[in-house]
Order: C-alpha cells, then structure tokens, then sequence
C-alpha cells in the first residue's frame, strides 16, 4: 500500500469537477417517477444549443453514438469517405467505418496538431474517379484550438461537401467570435469525465438544419419516426420504423448532471485558461518545449495543454513519461496517428501516410489541466518537468 504521508498526489492529465449541486441535481431525478424520456433531456438539449448558438441539439450516449448519429444522419455509407485528421481518438474515423464509409486521412498543421486545410485541397485535387466519394469534411479541433474553419468550410463550399466538426475537445472554444458548435452543419460533443462537462458517458450532436435534427432523432431511437408516416396509421398506437437504427438515448439521470454542469462551463474554461497562462509562462521561448498558441481570432477551451519536446528530447519521451509517472503526475500522449493502429494497417494504410502527424505523435505530451487542479499543482507539474529534463 502507497503510504499517503509520503506518496505524491496523483495529478491526472484530465478529470471531471463535481460539486455538490450536481449530486443533488442526479439524486433529485433518482427520487422522481422518470428515470428516462423524462423532461431533463430536452432541457439539458435546450440549453447546449443556445450556449452554442444553434437551433437544435440532441444528447445521447456518448461521443462516439453521436459521432455515428452525424455520420447516419449526414447519409454516410458504403462507396462513401470522410476527410478528417489523423491526430483524434479513434471514434472519429471508427465511427464513419462503422457506416461502411472510408476515412480518408489529412496531415495536420504541426504548430496546433490541427488538419491542415492546404492537405485537405491537395487530396481533394487528385481524387480519382473510380475513388470512394468523399462527402464530408470532419476537422477535430485538437485539445481545443479550433481548426482554420474559414478556409475548411469555403473549401467544403467549393467541392459541395459537408462540414462535420469533432467538436469534443471544443465545448466553449470559438473562432472567429462565434462558438464551436454555431458553424458547420453537424457538430458533435462528449461528455466524458475527462471533457469539458461531463455525463459520466454522454454526447451530443448539435445542429442548424431542421431535417437533420429530425435524422438525428430518428435513428437515436430505433429509426421510429413519430409523424410523416409512409402508411396510413393503424391507430393511436401506430409507431413506424423507416430505417436501421439503434438505442442511444442519454437517460435523464445523465442529463441532469449535464443541465447542472453546463452551468458552470464559462467557470471551468476560465479556470483552464488561468492554469494555461501558468504553463505558457514557464515554457515559453524554453530550449526543450512548444507550447500550443491560440492562433488569429480564436478562443481555446484547453481541453488539453499539449506541450512539443524539441529534438534533443524526442528519444527521451518514453523514460520522461515513466519519471513524471513516478512523481504522480500522469501525463498522456494525444494522439496515436489513427491509420497506425493495427485494424487500420491492416486494411492497407501505410506507415509514413501523414509523415507530419507521425511526427506530432512523437513529441506531444499533455500535461494535467482540470478546472479543480490548483496552482501549486501546476506548479509543481512545472518544476518536475524542469528538474527531469535539466538531469536529462
Ligand atoms: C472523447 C472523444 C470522442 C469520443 O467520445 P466518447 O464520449 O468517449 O465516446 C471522439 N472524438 C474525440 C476527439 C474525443 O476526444
């Protein structure tokens, strides 16, 4: 047993803020007659599409159910592709094969880790005929900096392409004054505890278009649909299922805690932000680090605070990650360039294919950021990282 008198605190690189109204908000919906399909869902939904400034939203049961409700409501299927990044969890591109759609991967702009939108026009220039259609584009606004979503959507303006963001690391972010989630036709969040706000397990697919609202609604449930019937109802019982889907409702046990958490989203960002401002201060112009920068007119939620080792340090990474484990601090690396994984090498995606992602994999290390860690905590985040490095 760790003793606790001697043993550091465990610093995570992520985790979840509760606080007492948001226990009393999931008791409060334990002790009511609905456990689920009560009122807690649409009103969680409500507020998640007016704090992000579009009309519609819809919860569900994760990111990943979300990001395969974008992908069934935007019409994805076989013979289709996505255009999206390789530097994401694996859902992004999980989720479009799982409708029989090809991810096609994008390199990324080495700065933010972000897709880069020159790579975007470049793939899309020399697409053959015979190619599987790319329909969608899918920009992950990495650790929160938004993508260059000007150029992203005049390009998906030009090719006829849909714009569906991976907005989950983003709940709060903004570019160009306007917030992640207003822009593009399909934009989808998590509520995982290490997210912005969580559910425990949660997501949401927000929205400006009326007929993909009614999509995204229909195939959460079953592929029921509740009016616009294809046959005369039979009677008042009459339900209709008009396509193949699936049961990722949120309960209103997660919603609750949703509706209480995102409250205090402009809070939790602030607290980021104030934590980033500390690190930015210790390692900017460092001889061994990159810090992420908020590039042009943007806002970052810092879902993360991913920092670059320099090339002295990039063989180092392996034993620095054990040594701050050591120490209690619990640094993790985001991403494994998606296509590397075994499943996707497999269906033939070679090593090398996004050389500039290969090469973020290699240096990224995020480090703790939680709206909860305090500033000794960063502190001493800092000076570890400084004292393992000088001893090299
Ligand atoms: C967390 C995450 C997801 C998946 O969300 P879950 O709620 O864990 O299913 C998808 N994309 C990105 C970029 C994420 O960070």
């Amino acid at each position: 047993m760790p003793n606790p008198k001697t043993s550091p605190k465990i610093l995570p690189y992520g985790r979840q803020t509760i606080e007492d109204d948001d226990i009393q908000a999931v008791v409060d919906v334990l002790k009511s007659e609905r456990l689920t399909q009560g009122d807690r869902v649409g009103l969680f939904e409500a507020a998640l599409a007016e704090y992000c400034g579009a009309p519609y939203a819809v919860a569900c049961s994760s990111g990943t159910a979300a990001l395969h409700l974008a992908y069934l409501a935007a019409g994805l299927g076989p013979k289709d592709a996505i255009l999206s990044s390789p530097i994401s969890f694996l859902a992004t591109a999980n989720a479009a094969a799982s409708v029989g759609a090809i991810p096609v991967f994008a390199d990324i702009d080495p700065d933010s880790g972000n897709i880069d939108p020159n790579k975007i026009e470049a793939i899309l220039t020399n697409r053959l005929a015979q190619d599987p259609k790319i329909k969608a584009i899918v920009p992950v606004h990495f650790a929160g900096f938004p993508c260059d979503m000007k150029a992203i959507v005049s390009i998906a303006n030009k090719h006829n392409l849909m714009v569906i963001e991976d907005g989950c690391h983003a709940l709060g972010s903004e570019a160009e004054g306007r917030k992640i989630g207003s822009i593009s036709d399909l934009t989808v969040f998590s509520f995982h505890p290490v997210k912005l706000i969580t559910t425990g397990e949660g997501g949401a697919v927000v929205t400006k278009d009326k007929a993909l609202y009614e999509r995204l609604q229909q195939f959460r449930t079953h592929g029921v649909v509740r009016d616009h019937f294809a046959h005369k109802a039979d009677g008042p019982w009459y339900y209709e299922m008009q396509a193949l889907g699936f049961n990722y409702r949120m309960s209103d046990i997660h919603a609750a805690l949703g509706l209480s958490q995102l409250k205090k989203i402009k809070r939790f960002v602030e607290a980021r932000r104030a934590i980033a401002r500390r690190y930015d201060a210790a390692f900017q112009n460092h001889p061994l680090f990159e810090i992420p920068l908020e590039k042009g007119n943007t806002y970052s939620a810092y879902h993360l605070y991913p920092i670059r080792l320099k090339d002295s340090l990039v063989a180092q990474k392996a034993n620095l990650f054990e040594r701050l484990k050591e120490k209690g601090i619990l640094v993790q690396t985001h991403y494994i360039p998606i296509y590397l994984q075994p499943y996707y090498r497999n269906l033939g995606y070679p090593k090398g294919l996004c050389p500039l992602a290969e090469d973020f994999y290699a240096r990224e290390l995020s480090l703790p950021i939680y709206p909860s860690m305090r500033m000794e905590d960063v502190d001493r985040v800092i000076e570890t990282l400084n004292a393992l490095v000088k001893k090299g």
